[in-house]
């Protein structure tokens, strides 16, 4: 066992302070990641603040993870040390039910282990990626490319399978009319990763604050949700509408937007329910999905679609002990767009 510095939640109303925590040694097929960069993404606050249940305090959060193999166990054979790799939210899985056997862990039948607030094999809490360091089984750590720098690389752990995957899964490319809902750590991935496959993008956001950056990233069009016109304009204009917000909206609304036979995806996680209007859907024979992370081999897919397309995270690199302001910052939608922790000032 070995001991590392880390950030942890105690309570869902107290900032996030400075302790320690143990790691365990190595097993025959575990890799030893020193990690240098963590991303924040909105679920570690979902997380700390007990708003999808109570956590196990205290509780380490992080599942944006990028560090270099330090020590790898005697029968790893995809790593050794030296690698640039990356971590997500999936430590572990079954690897014996239909979804595990088919490739995608993260819709694993007897429930994925995630890199936070879960339980390992041998028994202990994971703690997550506000850490100096990590222990992993192999099969699910990524290499991240050489053309992509460590502290962009974070983000994409998360925030960006979390938008590949369904982007590959409804197939955007050309002839989609894609929409993005919030501009936040997710949505900007959004943005960059449906122009990269081509499809034509709009940003729906509660302000028109970020417009220029959004038509930067590779937006074409821009409209503001707090402005009513934006829903009547834009009615049935979209094939595939991705929502990101972490807050309830109202479903029906954006539903309209749907042309016929459109797919709305709900990728943002609130704490309470949403309600849809069964006439939305009826009405255009429209879909409401969901789509969660992505599988280990997609999100190595993502990180090389990354590198070759030069796709990264806009980010904001923040010292440990702004981890609270960043959390504050986030809740306010002030983020452009991801915090990322330098885990060297831990
Ligand atoms: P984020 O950076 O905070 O972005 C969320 C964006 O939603 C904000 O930037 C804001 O965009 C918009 N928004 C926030 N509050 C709103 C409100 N009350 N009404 C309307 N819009 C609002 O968060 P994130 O890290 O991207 O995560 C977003 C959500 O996805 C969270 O619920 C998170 O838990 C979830 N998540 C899910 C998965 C998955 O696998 N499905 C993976 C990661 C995260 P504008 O300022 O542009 O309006
Ligand atoms: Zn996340
Ligand atoms: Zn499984």
């Amino acid at each position: 066992m070995t001991t590392v510095s880390a950030y942890a939640a105690t309570s869902a109303t107290e900032p996030l302070t400075k302790t320690t925590i143990t790691r365990r040694a190595p097993g025959p097929r575990d890799v030893v990641i020193d990690i240098k960069f963590a991303g924040i993404c909105h679920s570690d606050i979902h997380v700390a603040k007990a708003e999808w249940g109570q956590p196990n305090y205290p509780m380490v959060p992080g599942h944006e993870i990028a560090g270099i193999v330090t020590e790898v166990g005697s029968e790893v054979s995809r790593y050794t040390p030296g690698d640039r790799v990356g971590l997500g939210l999936i430590s572990d899985s079954c690897r014996q039910c239909s979804s595990c056997l088919a490739g995608l862990e993260q819709y694993c039948k007897a429930g994925l282990t995630p890199t936070v607030n879960s339980i390992g094999r041998d028994g202990q809490p994971n703690q997550g990626g506000y850490s100096e360091g990590i222990v992993v089984d192999e099969n699910f750590v990524v290499r991240i490319p050489d053309s992509l720098p460590l502290d962009k690389a974070a983000p994409l752990l998360c925030a960006g399978i979390t938008l590949y995957s369904p982007l590959r899964h409804w197939k955007a490319g050309e002839d989609t009319r894609l929409a993005i809902i919030g501009l936040g750590g997710l949505g900007h991935m959004g943005v960059k990763l449906g122009a990269a496959m081509g499809a034509e993008v709009t940003v729906l956001s509660q302000s028109l604050k970020k417009m220029e950056d959004g038509l930067r990233l590779g937006a074409t069009h821009y409209h503001a949700t707090s402005d009513p016109d934006t829903f009547t304009k834009l009615r049935g204009s979209f094939d595939l509408i991705l929502n990101t917000v972490s807050a309830n909206l109202p479903l029906g609304d954006y539903l309209n937007l749907l042309d016929i036979g459109g797919t709305l995806v709900e990728l943002g996680i609130p704490e309470h329910p949403m309600e849809v209007p069964a006439a939305t859907l009826a009405s255009g024979r429209r879909t409401l999905s969901g789509s969660q992370v992505g599988s280990i081999a997609e999100t190595q897919e993502m990180l090389d679609f990354c590198a070759e397309h030069d796709v990264t995270p806009e980010i904001e690199l923040i010292e440990a002990d702004y981890i609270n302001e960043a959390y504050e910052r986030v809740l306010a939608s002030d983020v452009r767009y991801r915090f990322v922790i330098d885990i060297s000032s831990l």
